[in-house]
């Protein structure tokens, strides 16, 4: 008997109302796909490093012809920043910079010499792929955000099987139009539709998972990894801290905290979620954030004109409100914003200043993800750096001083993978340059930037040849000549 697909509406974050329906797919049809794509993994794989880039050197060819069409769709999904029209372009940049890196990465994992520590063994590497990398990605940045792990794992030789959030489906759909100009391409690229247990069985066929989202998913995934033994890399949420300390320029300070904390409406990993000003500078420094807070712009009218778009998942805008509901009742002030707004079917909040704030509130200690600026005074550095440290998080931090080496000496005390010293917001500049770790619950597993991120979906084999005599069972000269082994 004949079956109906299951739909799902999704809802338009600018309108309110659900025009747009996907498909969602069933366990079966997520086993199928895997199959289908470790059966091409192969001659992927075999092509080597350099067929590989010819291939995606074609498919970015087609995401140039339809960076604008991706970028639509994104600001779409998400509800539409400046951002979201760039992200055809990102994806251009991502594919391009690794069409550089790729091959050097693999260079470097060339190795072949004769053993130190077996002066008659040769050694020689063999950098293998993991066959299927399962990507499970967010609603926020989501083209972006799934990007960063397929497209290096494509790279890497592996196939990937793609679970994108089913909050913000367009983009990905668009991106796929792409893929199938390239059949190499689309032979070992595909995505499955649906909520959480689609999620669960990617996490069932793959022999990898690159994970981003929230922590308590992040614990769901990396328990059914675990319970099928394969790695799993995870980038999850942040409560990134920023310390303006008393020799700042406190303009610049208040510019770089108020981009930091509500681009993209504060939708972002590691967008500045706390901040702590010396006391005899707080109240400089908030009256002039506050005054630039309030001629952030919303763009209800007009997508392309204004910063603060609309929340892009609807029960954020019920989390963002909690936190200050909280911090409030707590004791906090809200010196400007503070209540979403409801405009033509989207919800909106204006860049929300709090003071009066301590770390018994939610606001100080859970990640908000929404345009909210809490501001704590803080006596001495000493004092700073153990507020900004006092967090289950550590993604990233900054730091604003007067000089720089003021402001890297209190960086380097700070727990967090990313430190951005006299400014915010830096994470592109490590794109392709360097990989650093995530802390606390903010990721587990390799770093997912910089050129050795591609590591996370290889594995190296070393074949070890005999060049001299086989050891005789009573010589002990096979364990090596420093393995103190008792005469
Ligand atoms: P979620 O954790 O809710 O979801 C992430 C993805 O996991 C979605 O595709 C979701 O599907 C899927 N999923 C849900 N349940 C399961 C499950 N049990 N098993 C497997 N997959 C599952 O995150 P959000 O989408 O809400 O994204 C926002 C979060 O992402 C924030 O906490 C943010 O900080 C974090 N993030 C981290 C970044 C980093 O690099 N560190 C970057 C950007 C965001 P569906 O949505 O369809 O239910």
């Amino acid at each position: 008997m004949a079956t109906t697909a299951a739909t799902l509406a999704v809802r338009n974050p600018r309108t309110g109302s659900a025009d747009h329906t996907i498909t969602l797919a069933t366990a079966e049809e997520v086993a199928a796909k895997a199959a289908v794509l470790r059966e091409n993994q192969r001659g992927w794989e075999a092509m080597g490093v350099g067929g590989r880039c010819a291939v995606m050197a074609r498919w970015l060819g087609a995401v140039k012809a339809q960076a604008m069409a991706i970028g639509e769709a994104d600001a779409v999904d998400t509800g539409g920043c400046h951002t979201s029209y760039v992200q055809g372009f990102i994806t251009m940049g991502n594919i391009g910079g690794w069409l550089e890196d790729a091959p050097k990465a693999f260079a470097a994992l060339e190795w072949q010499s004769m053993s130190t520590s077996m002066p008659t063994v040769e050694v020689e590497s063999q950098v293998v792929a993991y066959p299927l990398v399962g990507v499970i990605s967010p609603w926020n940045a989501p083209l972006m955000l799934a990007l960063l792990d397929a497209v290096p794992a494509l790279f890497a030789g592996s196939a990937v099987l793609l679970k994108p959030s089913e909050v913000t489906p367009r983009v990905i759909e668009a991106l796929f139009e792409t893929v199938r100009q390239v059949p190499e391409l689309a032979a070992v690229f595909d995505y499955v539709t649906g909520a959480g247990d689609i999620g669960q069985a990617v996490i069932g066929q793959a022999d990898t998972i690159c994970f981003t989202g929230s922590v308590p998913t992040g614990r769901k995934v990396a328990v059914a990894c675990a319970e099928r033994l394969i790695p799993c890399n995870l980038e999850l949420g942040g409560k990134d801290p920023c310390i303006v300390t008393e020799s700042a320029d406190l303009d610049r300070a208040a510019t770089a905290v108020l981009r930091g904390a509500v681009y993209a409406t504060g939708q972002v990993c590691y967008s500045v979620e706390r901040v702590y000003v010396h006391a005899s500078v707080h109240d400089e420094f908030v009256a002039l954030l506050v005054d630039k807070a309030e001629k952030v712009r919303l763009n209800a009218d007009n997508p392309r004109a204004g910063l603060i778009g609309p929340f892009t998942f609807a029960p954020q805008a019920d989390i963002v409100m909690r936190h200050i509901a909280d911090a409030k009742a707590k004791g906090a002030t809200v010196l400007t914003g503070g209540e979403v707004e409801e405009l033509g079917g989207g919800l909106y909040l204006r860049p929300t200043v709090l003071t009066g704030v301590n770390h018994e509130m939610e606001i100080m200690q859970d990640e908000t993800f929404g345009p909210c600026i809490p501001v704590m005074a803080y006596g001495d550095v000493e004092e700073a750096i153990r507020l900004a440290n006092d967090t289950h998080f550590g993604l990233t931090a900054s730091v604003i001083a007067g000089t720089a080496e003021e402001a890297k000496a209190i960086g380097k005390r700070i727990n967090a993978g990313g430190i951005f010293l006299n400014d915010t917001f830096l994470t592109f500049a490590k794109m392709r340059t360097f990989g650093s770790d995530s802390f606390g619950w903010s990721g587990y597993g390799s770093p997912r930037i910089g050129p050795e991120s591609i590591r996370r979906f290889l594995r190296r084999k070393s074949l070890l040849t005999q060049t001299g005599p086989v050891a005789d069972i009573q010589d002990d000269h096979h364990l090596g000549p420093k393995t103190g082994a008792p005469k």
